[in-house]
């Protein structure tokens, strides 16, 4: 049990959520078997092959997936599309997809109960002619809808990794830690018929002693990338947190990764360096930075002729620290803000579907707290005056009204209101 304000007996004891499964039959803790699943191999192994692994988050247990990897190691997985009925604090909880921008791709991202497959607008292998060099709705039609563009594919590796969320009970959130949990999301999955473990190059930690083999991984990645016919053309992508960006020596601008070495950056070209600027202005911003953001990068790259990372397009997605996605230095704040107040929530992505849509934009909350039931919605309202921007505004506001739904609200020209304790939200 886990005390809250200090005092014993009443509303103010908060049990602690465990994270237990049944694997077999017998009852372990979740975080024990991701962090030793050689320990649990027979345990995981017994519950592949009879399917009663069960997560106990909700009684009388959820069903879990297990999964094997091609190396032999199992994990466990969410059941296709059962995410929602989890327990909020629950590593397998996921919003529901019509509380995001997934709901709206749905056709993209097909799962079973072997794994999941992506289709991504732009091809990975293509002959010349086929590929476009933008990853747009213009070029590729159906993107954001039928496939996933770039911010899409971020976006669902950030959910799917339970990156999006945030539980009081987390203690901090790290690069390690990103890395761990996208490598479990991206095991089993697909993107256009091909492993996305091999597609996808996700910077790893650095580790002084493990610097030389991160450095072969990167170059055995770009290796991959390597055409095995003149006219073949492949293509892939590199997930890491940009550090700085250089001009390049002689055309366009390097790109270099935080936990990567200086010697393997992306090379972006004039055009696309002021085009993300441009299009990600906000994740781009000094205010960003000033709020302790971090920019996380998915880049489309191939290899040039001389063996560099060249970056056909990106997307650009802006953290807090702690990686909770923030669509402004704003939100990053309150980001911030809600973690310090040990409130537990998400943040619904809106994946490939443009904000100033008005299906998605009135329906989307900045964030969702989940610690109360029904969950409180947090709007960060930006610089007044915009007509569009304030149609939207009434829109959504009217929205939660109807819903009776209670609402955190910051308007930025104001001071952050102060944000409760559980339990306490819209209480005067
Ligand atoms: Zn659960």
């Amino acid at each position: 049990m886990r005390v809250r304000g200090g005092r014993l007996g009443g509303e103010d004891v908060v049990a602690e959520y465990v994270d237990w499964v049944r694997l077999d039959g017998k009852t372990v803790r979740l975080s024990e078997v991701r962090a030793d699943p050689d320990g649990h191999v027979r345990l995981l192994a017994d519950a592949r092959a009879n399917k009663s692994a069960r997560c106990l988050c909700r009684q009388p247990g959820l069903a879990l997936v297990t999964r094997s990897t091609q190396a032999g190691r199992h994990f466990l997985a969410c059941w296709p599309g059962g995410g929602p009925a989890h327990h909020p604090e629950c590593a397998f909880f996921r919003i529901d997809p019509q509380m995001s921008g997934r709901g709206r791709c749905a056709s993209a991202i097909t799962e079973t109960e072997t794994g999941t497959s992506i289709r991504f607008a732009a091809p990975l292998v293509s002959q010349p002619g086929e590929h476009g060099e933008r990853v747009d709705a213009a070029t590729y039609p159906g993107l954001g809808r039928r496939s996933l563009g770039l911010l899409g594919l971020v976006h669902y590796c950030w959910e799917t990794a339970g990156l999006a969320s945030w539980t009081a009970s987390t203690r901090s959130r790290g690069w390690r830690h990103v890395t761990a949990a996208m490598a479990s999301a991206l095991e089993g999955t697909t993107i256009n018929g091909q492993p996305a473990r091999s597609v996808v190059y996700v910077v790893p930690p650095y580790r002084p002693d493990r610097a030389q083999a991160n450095l072969a991984s990167f170059d055995a990645f770009m290796d991959s990338l390597r055409p095995d016919h003149p006219d073949r053309i492949r293509r892939g992508f590199i997930l890491g947190e940009l550090k700085a960006v250089h001009e390049a020596r002689k055309t366009g601008w390097r790109y270099q990764l935080a936990q990567q070495s200086p010697g393997r950056q992306v090379f972006v070209s004039d055009r696309l360096d002021a085009r993300l600027r441009r299009s990600y202005r906000n994740a781009m911003s000094e205010a960003a930075a000033r709020a302790g953001g971090r920019r996380i990068m998915l880049f489309y790259v191939e290899r040039s002729p001389g063996g560099f990372a060249r970056a056909v397009d990106a997307a650009v997605m802006l953290t807090n620290t702690t990686y909770i996605p923030a669509d402004s230095s704003y939100e990053a704040r309150m980001a911030d803000a809600l973690i310090a107040a040990g409130r537990s929530f998400v943040k619904p992505l809106v994946y490939d579907a443009d904000v100033t849509d008005e299906v998605t934009s009135a329906v989307f909350p900045d964030f969702i707290l989940t610690d109360e039931t029904p969950p409180t919605y947090v709007e960060v309202w930006g610089l007044p005056g915009q007509e569009l921007y304030e149609r939207r505004k009434s829109a959504k506001r009217a929205h939660y009204q109807r819903q009776s739904a209670r609402l955190l609200e910051w308007t930025v020209t104001e001071p952050m209101p102060v944000v409760p304790p559980p339990g306490r939200t819209g209480m005067p």
